[in-house]
């Protein structure tokens, strides 16, 4: 029944769609972890009416649906993703920048919309300068830094209910956020946004980013594979420093250690399994609700069963 579906919908994606329909797609290559297996179908539409084709389609199949950006802050298990993961990384990422908004669809770079916003003379996402991945994955995980954060400049946002295949127009005040957390649905494909922006001046914007973008450099192990932080800060706490002085910096499983640069860092020095990662997260969860009795709750999404 799912392998009918599965192949029905590969099979009308590529009769009437211009973007390209993978079967079988490794997903730690599109993972900044680069690890996992793979999707049963991964599909990037050519552009927006390319999506508007394959919406009622891949409403009909009915199969399981992931939408990725950038894949810097998801995990693949080594079962991968049995599923269509759709990207919108080829076919949807134009940058408008208005006066007091941009427009700016989620398949956009974070980093690249932070820096043409500079260029602009607008300020306002400035802490995206050094967050990989998309303009969607920062909304839908409400990304951060220096104290900005995505959900806070969103004025409103539109995409596609991939489950009833109908169109969803949220403003900020439809949304509940928090930090590293929205209620957006899993079925819902934010397609563009509209980012709250003020006047600047270029170079004091570029001054600002230069100071956050070295500090990164300074305590991030930018240099490996990872997903960023893997855990996020309980409430008061540093999540790197409860890590830290639980004794867990160093900590390896396989070729998958907890960084020495920055301990809240899982990176991946050449391993070939998700399940090293995943054994790792439990034995640093463990270790520190022993030493500190706090719960650590994962902020990379894991995929796959
Ligand atoms: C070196 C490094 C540094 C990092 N630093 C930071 C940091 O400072 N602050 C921070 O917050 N994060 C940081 N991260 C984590 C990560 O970059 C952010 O969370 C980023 O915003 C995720 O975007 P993405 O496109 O890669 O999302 P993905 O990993 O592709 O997806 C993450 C989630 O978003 C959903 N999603 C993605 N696109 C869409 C869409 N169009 N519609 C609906 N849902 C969607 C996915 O389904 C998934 O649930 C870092 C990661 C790395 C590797």
């Amino acid at each position: 029944m799912y392998d009918a579906r599965r192949n029905l919908l590969a099979r009308e994606i590529q009769r009437q769609c211009r973007g390209k329909l993978k079967r079988d797609e490794s997903l730690a290559k599109h993972t900044t972890f680069g690890l996992g297996g793979t999707a049963d179908l991964f599909f990037s539409p050519a552009d927006l009416s390319d999506l508007a084709i394959a919406v009622p389609l891949i409403k009909d199949a009915g199969l399981p649906i992931f939408p990725l950006g950038g894949g810097t802050n998801t995990l693949v298990r080594d079962s991968g993703f049995h599923g269509l993961v759709i990207s919108l990384t080829t076919g949807a990422r134009r940058i408008e920048i208005g006066d007091d908004e941009g427009v700016i669809q989620a398949g956009a770079s974070t980093q690249v919309v932070s820096r043409q916003c500079q260029r602009a003379g607008k300020t306002g996402l400035e802490f995206g300068c050094g967050i990989p991945g998309t303009i969607g994955g920062a909304i839908w995980g409400n990304a951060g830094a220096w104290g900005g954060e995505t959900m806070d400049r969103v004025n409103w946002l539109r995409g596609v209910d991939l489950r009833t295949s109908r169109e969803i127009y949220l403003k900020q005040s439809d949304i509940s956020f928090g930090y590293r957390h929205t209620n957006l649905p899993t079925d819902l494909l934010i397609v563009e946004a509209g980012f709250r922006l003020a006047e600047g001046d270029p170079k004091t914007i570029a001054a600002e980013m230069n100071r956050m973008l070295a500090e990164r450099k300074s305590t991030q192990p930018l240099s490996n594979r990872s997903s960023g932080c893997i855990f996020k800060n309980p409430p008061s706490h540093s999540a790197g420093a409860l890590i830290d002085s639980a004794g867990c910096k160093g900590m390896s499983i396989g070729a998958v250690k907890v960084s020495d640069v920055h301990a809240n860092f899982m990176v991946n020095l050449g391993g070939h399994s998700t399940e090293d990662v995943l054994a790792l997260i439990a034995r640093v969860q463990k270790r520190v609700f022993q030493v500190h009795k706090i719960e650590l709750e994962t902020e990379v999404r894991i995929l796959g069963e």
